[in-house]
């Protein structure tokens, strides 16, 4: 039977500090992307779920493991990751209104930095390296200022 993940809590599982660098990227490519949820076959989530319970590294030890691995910027992306999960969070995990992400939608598929491929079909942005899922959350903003946290979250 397949297993259904909400992928904001894969998001705050990666930024938790608890995982590895290319955590959230792999355990993305395993699964298939339904709504605002992950779904997995039980072979794949068994297979994640073992790589994962022993790949665990303890909190603080994950900049020691970006600084040693080749793949350059991805300290970057989890600390991006870290800092959007917050402000979701923050925001009380406020998804935006259907016209507004059809909007973002929109700008993000005309824009040369976006990756309709990447992270197993989500979309990824290459300026800030977030995935799709990033269009959704209505307390961010596009890192070039082509679009805004939702109107109703602005100071003022
Ligand atoms: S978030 Fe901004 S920079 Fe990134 S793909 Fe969308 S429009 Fe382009």
């Amino acid at each position: 039977m397949p297993v259904r993940i909400k992928t904001a809590y894969l998001y705050a599982r990666a930024a938790s500090g608890k995982r590895p660098a290319g955590y959230l990227e792999d355990v993305l490519s395993r699964g298939t992307v339904d709504g605002d949820e992950i779904v997995f076959e039980d072979a794949a989530y068994t297979a994640l779920a073992e790589k994962y319970r022993t790949a665990r590294v303890p909190a603080g030890d994950l900049g020691v493991a970006a600084t040693k691995t080749p793949r350059p910027g991805l300290g970057k992306m989890a600390l991006t990751l870290a800092k959007a999960s917050a402000r979701f969070a923050a925001s009380g995990f406020r998804q935006v209104r259907g016209e507004t992400l059809t909007a973002r939608k929109a700008v993000c598929g005309a824009c040369p930095d976006w990756d309709p491929t990447g992270y197993a079909g989500l979309g990824r942005c290459r300026k800030c390296g977030c995935s799709g899922v990033k269009l959704s959350w209505a307390s961010e903003r596009c890192p070039l200022g082509k679009w805004e946290v939702e109107a109703s979250l602005s100071p003022g």
